[in-house]
This record gives structure tokens, sequence and C-alpha cells, in this order.
């Protein structure tokens, strides 16, 4: 036998042995998550609200998007009574930048649209318990000046960021991104941004798509236009597999309805509080 007949079964062997680790490793990148550190969501509970008031039984399709103010006291209430802390996307971000988890017990609130409510919110439940939120505007329903509209004023903006609260982005007219045109979904994303950072003393960095709705291109565009972050909701309809692909973009919230009590509230705070 030749020196190299002799090698062939070993090299044979190890070819194999080879390629079943190869296959292997394959299989386990395709199957293992990505890691979650630059997860937000994994990692800090965000809560979405639209309004506060006592109507929610009165506007039953509104229900979902309504908390009664008696609930929305106790759920700060019991937030501050189990040592969470409110921060903000712009800290999130920080936190992120310098490859750090946030602080135990850190907790978001996010309040959409841009309702002229919101400056009552941050000043009557918020400012007691020193608490700051992200609310999400979109910018084409805000006039200079506080006109009746039902929507905050870009005065009223500055009211808020002034009192430490953090105003974002929710597009230019509130459409549902995944159903519009390429150079009208970069409109959305460039000109509320930039007409934004006009009114707020800082970056605008965050989107949070309207309805939820997002999908690959929405993403895509969403990063091609400068942002760190896509925020969604907990009912999106249009949902983009998997999740761990995404990461920043595809940052979810839970939100609370009017016949939520407290229970519901610390259950939910449970299952999504950082493990
Ligand atoms: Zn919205």
């Amino acid at each position: 036998m030749t020196r190299k007949a002799q090698a062939q079964p070993w090299f044979a062997f190890y070819a194999a042995a080879a390629l079943f680790a190869g296959v292997l490793s394959l299989l386990l990148v395709a199957t293992t998550p990505a890691p979650r550190a630059n997860h937000p969501d994994m990692s800090v509970p965000i809560l979405m609200y639209h309004h506060v008031g006592d109507w929610g039984a009165s506007n039953p399709a509104w229900a979902p998007y309504v908390v009664k103010p008696q609930e929305f006291a106790r759920q700060l209430d019991w937030l501050a009574a189990h040592q969470f802390h409110t921060i903000t996307f712009q800290e999130l971000l920080a936190y992120q930048s310098s490859n750090m988890r946030p602080p135990a017990h850190s907790v978001i609130l996010t309040f959409d649209d841009g309702w002229a409510e919101d400056v009552d919110i941050a000043k009557k439940f918020l400012a007691p318990h020193g608490m700051r939120g992200v609310f999400f505007v979109y910018t084409g329903a805000v006039a200079e000046q506080d006109n009746g509209s039902g929507y905050v004023s870009w005065n009223q903006v500055r009211q808020l960021e002034e009192a430490g609260q953090e105003v974002q982005s929710h597009t230019v007219s509130h459409a549902s991104l995944d159903t519009l045109a390429p150079s009208r979904l970069e409109f959305e994303m460039i000109n509320s941004r930039d007409t934004m950072q006009a009114h707020v003393g800082h970056a605008v960095q965050v989107l949070a798509y309207p309805f939820g709705h997002h999908d690959a291109r929405v993403i895509q565009a969403t990063r091609d236009a400068g942002y760190k972050l896509g925020i969604a909701a907990d009912d999106e309809i249009v949902a983009v597999e998997p999740r761990e692909q995404w990461g920043n973009f595809q940052v979810r919230r839970f939100k609370m309805s009017y016949d939520d009590g407290i229970d519901v509230f610390a259950a939910r705070m449970a299952e999504h509080a950082q493990k």
C-alpha cells in the first residue's frame, strides 16, 4: 500500500466530519435566534397609550385606545411602588450606542397621535411622579398655535419638550406606510423628521409606524431615511418574521385598554419586564 492509499480512509473520515460539522453549523445558524442584546423591546417594557378619559364606554370602537383616568393613575402608582422609572427612546439609544443595558426597572411610556390632551397628561399624571413619556406626533395635524383642532400645536410640542417630555415622529399624514409609493414613503419619513427637528431641541431618530403597519419595504425605507428605531404596536396587521432579523425596526409595545384593571397591567408588566 502506498502512503497515499493509506491516507485515504483518514482523509475521507476528516472530510466527512468536516462536512457534517459544516452542515450542523449552518443548521444552528438557521435555527438559533440572533443575540437579543440590541433589541430594546426585549429588555425594556414599552407601554402604548392614546387617550386618557372617561368616554371609552360610550365609544366602544375607541375603547382599546382610551384608559380611564383613575386606572391610568393606578398604573403609574404601581410603577412607582415597584421601583420602575421611565426612560425615553433617546436615553435607550444612548445606552445602546454605549453597549450598555438600561438599568433594571426601566420602562418607556408612549402616547400616540399628538392629541392636545397630551399636555394635560404630562402635567397632571406624569409630572407628579417625575415621569417622562415619549409622544408620537404626526406633523400634518400640527398648527403653529393652539386652534381647537384637538391636536397639539407646535407651541404645545415645545411646552412638552421644555417639561422634560420627548416628542418623536409618527409621519406626516398618519397613512398606512405599507400602502404608499416609494416617493411618498420617503416624504412621510423625511419631511416629518425635518419639520419636527425645527421645533424640538434634539435629533428625531425614532418613528412610530401609523397603525403599527410595517413590512420589509417600510423597514428598509425607515433605515434609509436615517431613523435609529422603528416602533410597532402589539396589534399590527402586517408583520415581518422572524423579528430577530430586524431588531431596532420592529420594536413592540403593549397597550392597555378601557376595561383592563390593575391586575391585567401587573400581569403584562411581569410578562415584559427585564428578566
Ligand atoms: Zn397613530
